[in-house]
């Protein structure tokens, strides 16, 4: 065992190794942190920050198409993908130099290179052995790509974000966050898209209605969605491809990307062989203070494969970082957490969908509104958006929201501020709207969806 030269070592430093690294520091603790790749982990280096990048530079194009509508002689230019992927770089690192710089200022050591537990106390990096009272594991999830024949020639994510050029036909297989949000990049920057979907609807997990508006706006801009399809085979080459299915469609495609989850990053590092236990899933387990099975080593964000959104991992880290070493001993809630789809267009939510509500609180009442916004009645855009409220009719809370539609994920995270804060529908009911916006539909829903109707839908 190697002297304990620090409190802590975190390995992995991406949003919640980060987090954790300079809360701990800041509260006085001798910190260490080691990355095998590069700083800002997922979110900035190879998720969140690049995809929204990506989203806007893809949005520009309905600003184009909508300027007809209000006088401008605009025409529809031609999309330099290079030009955008060499400026989304450039913001990468400049955001990753100032991940870099934050755990210097905070006076955390770094180390370059993959973490491996030795033992309980001890982090091997790069030949070196480091002592720590505390170890937090902060490694993420790596895409998965299932055992087809071909699955070789796919990209992930990861590579999506670095194309040499946009493809001219897509094939994305997966119906979740990523798969949406790389559909709508690709589809409005001009590429033929298809999403193969091996359930009923996209998005699984969230409110049906949205599920539904958000496939209708999707197959609206010219994506094609299959869904109870599955990819059984790749075959070709880079001059191009063709995804064969279980139910026997052969589609032609330049890119095939998948987008099938993510699996945790726990193999390799001696978890097991220091006493960690590990979920069927390869997750870490962990007890509501992120504290594995060996009590001097916790593990905070997608590695544990809780809640995998990067705001909760870092809620995880600061909560772990404050209860070890800043005498202010927290967990977090998962409950009411917000999250959106960056698709086109965005879909966002915040606590429990219809059929969650229905399960757990029996009877609920619905608003539900479905228009189209004031800026497309001169563009001559079709694109509707959704709104809805479930209400417990018990105590008049509102117990979910969700949007499709422009602006849902900026609205929506105002919207979870009153439904953390248990808003009734009547709070809703009295808050005055800002006319004329979207967002005054979340107060002005008078109307419930009458339960027939809902039944009828069914
Ligand atoms: P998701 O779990 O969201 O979606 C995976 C999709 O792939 C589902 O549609 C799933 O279908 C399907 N699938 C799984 N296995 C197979 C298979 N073997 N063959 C065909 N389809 C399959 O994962 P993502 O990869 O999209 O994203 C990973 C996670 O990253 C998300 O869950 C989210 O937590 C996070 N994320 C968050 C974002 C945000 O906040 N905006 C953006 C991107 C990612 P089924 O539904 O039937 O299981």
């Amino acid at each position: 065992m190697a002297s304990r030269d620090f409190d802590l070592f975190v390995i992995g430093a991406g949003s919640g190794g980060v987090r954790a690294a300079r809360i701990a520091a800041r509260h006085g603790a001798r910190v260490a942190i080691c990355e095998e790749s590069r700083y800002g982990g997922t979110c900035v280096i190879r998720g969140c920050v690049p995809k929204k990048l990506l989203v806007y530079g893809a949005s520009v194009r309905d600003a184009f198409e909508d300027a007809r509508g209000f006088g401008w002689d605009a025409h529809l230019p031609t999309h330099d993908w290079a030009a955008l992927i060499a400026a989304k770089d450039r913001e990468i690192d400049r955001l990753e130099g100032i991940y870099r710089k934050l755990l210097g200022d905070a006076g955390v050591t770094s180390f370059a290179g993959r973490g491996r537990l030795i033992d309980r106390h001890t982090v091997e990096v790069d030949g070196r052995r480091h002592g720590a009272d505390t170890i937090l594991v902060a490694t993420g999830a790596w895409p998965v790509v299932p055992p087809i024949p071909g699955r070789e020639h796919a990209i992930t994510s990861n590579e999506a974000l670095d194309l040499e050029a946009l493809p001219r036909r897509v094939v994305i297989v997966g119906g979740g966050f990523i798969a949406v949000e790389f559909a709508g990049i690709f589809a409005t920057l001009g590429a033929e898209t298809t999403l193969l979907v091996r359930g009923e609807q996209l998005l699984r997990g969230f409110d049906d209605d949205a599920r539904v508006e958000m496939a209708r706006e999707m197959t609206a801009r010219g994506i094609t969605i299959h869904t109870r399809t599955l990819p059984t085979a790749i075959e070709g080459d880079e001059r191009g491809f063709t995804v064969r299915t279980a139910v026997g469609q052969e589609i032609a495609a330049d890119k095939v990307m998948f987008a099938t989850g993510r699996k945790p990053n726990t193999t390799g590092i001696g978890l097991v062989e220091a006493g960690v236990k590990l979920a069927p899933s390869g997750a870490i387990e962990v007890d509501e203070w992120s504290r594995s099975a060996v009590d001097n080593i916790y593990a905070v964000g997608d590695v544990t494969d809780r809640l995998n959104l990067t705001p909760v991992a870092i809620a995880e880290a600061h909560a772990f970082a404050d209860t070890l070493y800043g005498g202010r001993p927290r967990h977090i809630t998962r409950r009411n957490v917000p999250s959106a789809v960056f698709g086109q267009p965005p879909l966002a939510s915040v606590g429990l969908t219809e059929a969650e509500a229905r399960a757990t609180h029996g009877a609920v009442d619905i608003y539900r509104t479905r228009f189209r916004a004031m800026k497309h009645t001169l563009s001559g855009r079709e694109e509707r958006t959704m709104m809805k409220l479930v209400v417990d009719r018990a105590s008049d809370r509102v117990l979910g929201a969700h949007m499709v539609g422009a602006d849902a994920p900026e609205i929506i995270q105002g919207i979870a501020i009153a439904v953390t804060a248990g808003a009734t529908k009547s709070d809703f009911d009295r808050t005055i709207g800002i006319h004329p916006t979207a967002a005054e539909e979340f107060v002005t829903m008078r109307d419930k969806v009458p339960e027939a109707q809902k039944a009828a839908a069914e």
